[in-house]
């Protein structure tokens, strides 16, 4: 067996890993050891017969202890485990736990007797188990609300398919029936109008693919010459805007963006064809494209002569397969815009239409530039996207 002297007991009472303290009703200290005075910062000369308990609390702590600590004590005999701040002797404070009971030294005097424990650890394992738990939360919402994005894309994207495959399904039956009656000019329209069909559906499925790879995270941003870009986006829409008789008129510059090239081509090339392929059959389509950089922001307008956009229905053209015409009056896939939405998420951005139901569309993108400086800006301007879009 261990050897311990006598004279331990006192030692492990005054330098023990926590504090001990004693009080009486009135709460004078009358009992402390050395380790609570050292986390304290006071001799034990300023606090025996001087000190209260209530001199270590600030005026919050004291209402607490008043309304909870004191009353259970009375009732239960002890308090376990209660958590609170106390002041020190340099004006910081202490996070601690306190366990107290209620010792009966004779019939009519009683003390409180406490432990005190350093809860600065502990506490800050909270702080961060919180914050953890509040991130996680985050996340799972954001996972609930892409999984029923999800499942809405799917559900769209099988019903849109589906419907030119049934076309080239019962096609090809009227062929296999006819195929022996008929002569080949019989059969050339039926088998044009599975041509039709089929390349609806190339079409789809060519958007689809783009929309799933626009704006992903992993799309490069890069500094890169703006007006190269939308040179670039010029020849592509040369021919449409040939067919269409459209003019495309580019106004303002900025020298550079930061962002994914490849994306905000895509973006721009989308919104052009559009403002050229909804206008009236008989006006001659003109779409303005003004960019302007601004300290917070690059901004980019597109703006169109066409036939405008019902405001009841601003919110819904952003989601897959939302098409508020039909392929007779205007061929698409109802992707395109889905597509934008995506890409300026990606880059943090926003987008406002400006449109009445026949008299044209403006779609108002910004891009600000906080997007490749802090992660932190990102979810303000997001929750401003999610607003707007
Ligand atoms: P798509 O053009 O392939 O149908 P989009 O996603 O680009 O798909 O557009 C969704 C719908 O929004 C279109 O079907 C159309 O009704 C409407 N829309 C988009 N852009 C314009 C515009 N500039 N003017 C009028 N309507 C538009």
């Amino acid at each position: 067996m261990l050897n311990i002297p006598l004279e331990s007991a006192e030692d492990l009472y005054n330098y023990a890993p926590c504090g001990y303290f004693d009080m009486t009703r009135d709460r004078k200290i009358v009992r402390i050891n050395e380790t609570l005075l050292g986390w304290l910062g006071y001799s034990r000369e300023e606090v025996l017969g001087k000190a209260t308990f209530n001199d270590w609390l600030n005026t919050g702590t004291r209402l607490y202890i008043e309304t909870h600590f004191a009353p259970m004590l009375h009732m239960q005999g002890y308090v376990k485990e209660i958590a609170f701040d106390v002041k020190i002797k340099d004006g910081s404070t202490l996070p601690v736990l306190i366990n107290s009971s209620y010792i009966k030294l004779d019939e009519k005097q009683v003390i409180i007797r406490s432990t005190v424990f350093d809860a600065t650890h502990r506490r800050r394992y909270e702080k961060e188990l919180l914050l953890a738990k509040k991130n996680s939360e985050l996340l799972a919402e954001e996972l609930k609300i892409a999984n029923e994005e999800l499942r809405q894309f799917a559900y769209a994207a099988s019903h849109d398919l589906k419907a030119p495959l049934t076309n080239v399904m019962s096609l090809l039956d009227i062929i296999k029936n006819r195929i022996h009656a008929s002569s080949q000019d019989e059969l050339k329209p039926v088998i044009e109008m599975a041509h039709g069909a089929t390349s609806r559906m190339s079409e789809l499925i060519k958007s689809l693919l783009e929309h799933a790879v626009s704006g992903k995270k992993e799309s490069s941003k890069s500094w890169f010459a703006w007006n190269e870009a939308m040179e670039e986006v010029r020849f592509n829409l040369q021919m449409i805007a040939f067919t269409k008789n459209a003019q495309i008129i580019f106004e303002g510059s900025f020298n550079q963006m930061y962002a994914s090239r490849t994306d905000m081509i895509r973006l721009v090339q989308n919104l052009i064809s559009n403002g050229i392929k909804y206008c009236e059959k008989d006006r001659r389509p003109v779409v303005l494209i003004r960019s302007k950089e601004y300290s917070t922001c690059w901004e980019i307008i597109v703006e169109d002569n066409g036939i405008g956009i019902d405001p009841a229905h601003q919110k819904e053209i952003f989601k897959p397969f939302f098409r508020l015409h039909s392929s007779k009056d205007f061929d698409g896939s109802g992707i395109g815009l889905a597509t934008c939405k995506n890409i300026i998420e990606q880059h943090n951005g926003s987008v406002v239409i400006e449109s009445e139901k026949g008299s044209g569309s403006k779609f108002i993108v910004k891009i600000p530039k906080t997007s490749f400086l802090s992660p932190d800006a990102h979810s303000s301007v997001r929750s401003e996207t999610a607003r707007q879009v």
